[in-house]
């Protein structure tokens, strides 16, 4: 049993705490944000991650895991401290460090034993260096420290099973010993574990998030040329990913990235290698193409509305979202793309309603007009078309036949190919995925 801190309990620090806690070791989450803290004393989580809630309140109850906003506090006999704070998107894509800057200096000017810091937030090549100088400039007096670098790969939404069971662990340090200390409290994972130096182990993080997108905006790319060609995206997908080499992930075609990471991962890369006067094409053009899919998705909505180039307005017209968060099983709103096209909607004059089983509450106060409802079906009632915008489970099982009573005109946009095209259309509705080849290409 080791003690160990977690330093910000968002997405990845309140994950991390609670499996560490669950492999046995007493740990100590700390957030300056006095509210989270207050309400995770109490039992209510901050975020929607399935499983959380339980694995929390489980070894809350057996007395290892506990939630504080003081240093002096959380430090109190710690051998390991995670730092799991927010690492957004700063002034033209490179990295805004402040928080991680914030709790370096907290820690050092609150450690007062050795210990080993641990940065599982996504951060740029050098910055565990430049944490070390921090935590150098601001300690009291020295105690001896070591930085180790272990990138996160959870993903939201299944982010407890991926951190019971990674792919792998990756460890960066240029102090050997402390890696492999680090190493030992990750062995009951049972996961591969690589030690690395520190800049390599921050760069594998962006390179593999970086890859991810790719594969991403490759898929939408091959989605636009399958509808000029009268080919379907998905059955080409599948058809890829039974190659081995490639793999069947990530190759859904759809509106494009969104979320907390990939954003801002592949622009804070982008902006590292210009900054280094490297030209980075590749991860141009992934920007580009995922940058295009939410206006395209707005533009082939008022294609199916029967609005022209000319007559680009939506007055009048009442468009229903299915989903807001950026991916489903979570609530998290960041740079989904929802956002953007409910403010696209909206500026064309549409009425704009949405449904979304967890992430209504985020969402309220970032798309103030638009009317949130309860339930799909209140949602439909009246609305001139649907778009599906979060591939949420309960959206594949929809009552068509319902819908199509309710909704004054029979439009759904399928913004994540959930349907079947023949299905939509023998169910009697004007229906468009992304990719499909059958929305009258003029073929040869
Ligand atoms: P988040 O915004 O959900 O949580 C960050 C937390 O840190 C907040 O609760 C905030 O109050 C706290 N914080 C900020 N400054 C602090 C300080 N000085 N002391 C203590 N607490 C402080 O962020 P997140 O989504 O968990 O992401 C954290 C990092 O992990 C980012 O670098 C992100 O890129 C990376 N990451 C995120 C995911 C994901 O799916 N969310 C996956 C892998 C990696």
């Amino acid at each position: 049993m080791k003690q160990i801190c977690v330093v910000g309990v968002g997405y990845v620090g309140l994950v991390t705490a609670a499996v560490f806690a669950d492999l046995g070791n007493r740990v100590i989450g700390l957030d300056i944000n006095e509210e989270k803290i207050a309400g995770l004393n109490k039992g209510i989580m901050p975020i929607y991650e399935p499983g959380l809630e339980e694995i929390v309140s489980h070894n809350v109850k057996a007395g290892r895991l506990s939630f504080v906003t003081s240093y002096p506090q959380a430090l109190n006999g710690t051998e390991f401290v995670f730092i799991g704070v927010g690492t957004p998107s700063g002034v033209d894509g490179e990295a805004d460090l402040r928080y991680v800057a914030g709790a370096a200096q907290s820690i050092a000017e609150n450690m007062t034993a050795p210990l080993i810091i641990i940065n599982k937030s996504t951060v740029p090549v050098g910055t565990g260096d430049w944490v070390a100088d921090i935590i150098r400039h601001h300690q009291a007096k020295p105690i001896q420290f070591s930085v180790v670098s272990c990138p996160e790969f959870l993903r939201e939404g299944s982010a407890i099973s991926d951190c019971l069971q990674p792919h792998r662990t990756i460890l960066g340090s240029m102090d050997h010993e402390a890696a492999e200390k680090v190493a030992q409290l990750h062995l009951s994972l049972r996961a591969p574990i690589m030690i690395t130096d520190l800049r390599t182990a921050e760069m594998i993080k962006y390179a593999s998030n970086a890859f991810l997108a790719t594969k991403i905006s490759f898929i939408n790319e091959i989605a636009n040329v399958c509808e000029a060609l009268g080919a379907d995206v998905k059955e080409v997908a599948v058809g890829m990913g039974y190659d081995k080499r490639i793999g069947p992930q990530f190759l859904d075609a759809g509106l494009g990235y969104g979320g907390s990471c990939f954003p801002k991962d592949v622009k804070a890369l982008a902006y590292m290698a210009a900054e280094k006067g490297r030209h980075p094409q590749l991860l141009r053009a992934v920007m580009e193409i995922n940058d295009d899919r939410r206006p395209m998705a707005v533009n082939r909505l008022k294609e199916m509305l029967g609005n022209d180039e000319t007559n680009t307005r939506l007055d009048g017209c009442t468009i229903g979202l299915l989903g807001l968060s950026f991916k489903p099983n979570t609530d998290d709103m960041r740079d989904a793309p929802s956002i953007d096209i409910a403010r696209m909607l909206l500026a064309d004059g549409a009425h704009v309603r949405a449904y979304d089983p967890v992430a209504m509450n985020i969402a309220r106060p970032l798309l103030p007009e638009v009317e949130m409802f309860l339930d799909p079906y209140a949602m439909a009632e009246g609305c001139d078309a649907l778009m599906v915008l979060t591939e949420w489970n309960e959206f594949k099982q929809l009552d068509l036949a319902r819908l199509k009573v309710l909704m004054k005109q029979t439009i759904i946009f399928d913004g994540r190919n959930i349907y079947d095209p023949a299905q939509m259309a023998a169910a009697g509705f004007h229906y468009r995925g992304l990719g499909r080849g059958y929305n009258g290409a003029n073929l040869l």
